[in-house]
């Protein structure tokens, strides 16, 4: 039974008041929803529709619907319809689809289109549902940017506050070691017997504020690791997957395609989420600056349970790889390739990893390009040990 009536033909619901009850469906149904025939023609049109695509029911009803929709869908509909009364193969019926309509006034929007069959004593029509994607999709988009600004930020000023520590922290030692060497310098000439002494007392000194200096860099890095460390039982896969999220937003990098296979069955890690996802969203950035001239670019993130029982996590790119020069000095702080790269993100994800009692590594990728290792311990086996 066709439960909307042909504009022409007059109401045809099976009982009194049908149309009565049809019109109020019409009236208040929130989404738009249009009734057509297997010719494609318009036979109702709610009050929603009215208000979505600007045309009046009365001028709506009778038209091909057609003239709701923008080319290619335009031209080619009467065929959709008829491929799917012949073959029955639903691509859109019962399925429903992210496409775009077509506004009184010429202009395009995305719509989220469902549509239903049903027989009919009058034939076979078809019921659809549609829902002005525009508002979704502006807030979508905005919520992408806010996120990528957040992030970015947030990564700003903790490289910001933290270069500002240091700077200030390694001050001191720095000026020592420069006064105590200057000393040095002007003594070496000195005929003076005790000058010798003070010569070597005084490169002692530089030594102490030098290694001083690296105990800054280190309980910095210490700090950063553990500042906040609050180790639960977490999902991999989420955490993998929201700090993909988070590492693709505001970077504009739209062609990168990120292929995560996790290993069933060692879901469960215990970690700290935020740390984690920080470590994972520098490994992706840095993928994703390297392979920036690469015309196909490619991330694979895997992960596999390892023989002593914990789970090891990959990040693999197919960039140009690790310069052989900046290798041995990888994880250590300020080495960077990049112009403003501060070149902390590998050293303090590694402490970050050793704060997990996990390992970070870094050799070359099956892809062509680096692929960064580290690993997590294992839930699982944290319950049954404990
Ligand atoms: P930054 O990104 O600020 O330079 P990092 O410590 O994260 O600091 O990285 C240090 C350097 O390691 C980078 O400047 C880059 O030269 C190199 N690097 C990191 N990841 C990759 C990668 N996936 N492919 C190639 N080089 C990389």
């Amino acid at each position: 039974m066709c439960p909307f009536r042909s504009a022409s033909s007059g109401p045809h619901f099976g009982f009194e008041g049908s149309d009565a009850l049809q019109q109020s469906i019409l009236a208040t149904v929130p989404d738009a929803m249009i009734v057509i025939d297997a010719s494609g023609t318009i036979l109702s049109f709610s009050a929603a529709a009215e208000a979505m695509f600007g045309y009046a029911g009365a001028d709506a009803v009778g038209q091909n619907v057609r003239i709701l929709m923008p080319q290619p869908d335009r031209d080619r509909h009467d065929q959709y319809i008829q491929r799917y009364l012949e073959t029955h193969e639903p691509h859109i019926i019962g399925i429903g689809r992210v496409t775009t309509a077509l506004r009184h006034d010429g202009n395009s929007f995305p719509i989220e289109l469902s549509i239903g069959d049903a027989q009919t004593p009058e034939g076979r029509v078809f019921t659809g549902f549609v829902r002005d994607l525009t508002e979704r999709q502006q807030t979508e988009r905005r919520l992408a940017v806010l996120q990528g600004e957040l992030s970015h930020i947030s990564r700003i000023s903790a490289m910001g506050s933290l270069a500002t520590a240091l700077a200030h922290e390694l001050n001191q030692p720095l000026t020592a070691i420069a006064s105590y060497l200057e000393g040095a310098e002007s003594l070496l000439d000195s005929d003076d017997p005790t000058a010798r002494a003070m010569v070597r007392e005084a490169i002692s000194e530089a030594m102490a504020q030098s290694v001083r200096a690296g105990q800054i860099v280190r309980r910095l890095r210490d700090f950063i690791a553990r500042g906040t460390s609050e180790k639960r039982i977490e999902s991999l896969r989420q955490i993998v997957s929201e700090a993909c999220a988070l590492a693709l937003t505001g970077t504009g990098q739209s062609r990168v395609d990120v292929d995560i296979q996790l290993a069933g069955g060692s879901d469960l890690v215990l970690v700290d989420r935020i740390q984690i996802q920080q470590v994972l969203l520098n490994l992706v950035r840095n993928a994703i600056e390297a392979m920036a001239r690469q015309p196909r670019q490619r991330i694979e993130i895997r992960s596999a349970p390892t023989p002593a029982g914990m789970i090891e996590l990959s990040v693999a790119d197919n960039g140009p790889g690790i310069g052989a020069a900046l290798l041995p000095h990888l994880f250590e702080p300020f080495h960077s390739s990049k112009e403003t790269g501060m070149g902390l993100g590998l050293s303090i994800s590694r402490t970050i990893i050793e704060a997990h009692e996990g390992r970070l590594w870094a050799q070359p990728s099956p892809l062509g390009g680096a692929a960064f290792h580290f690993t997590l311990m294992r839930a699982e086996a944290e319950l049954r040990d404990g």
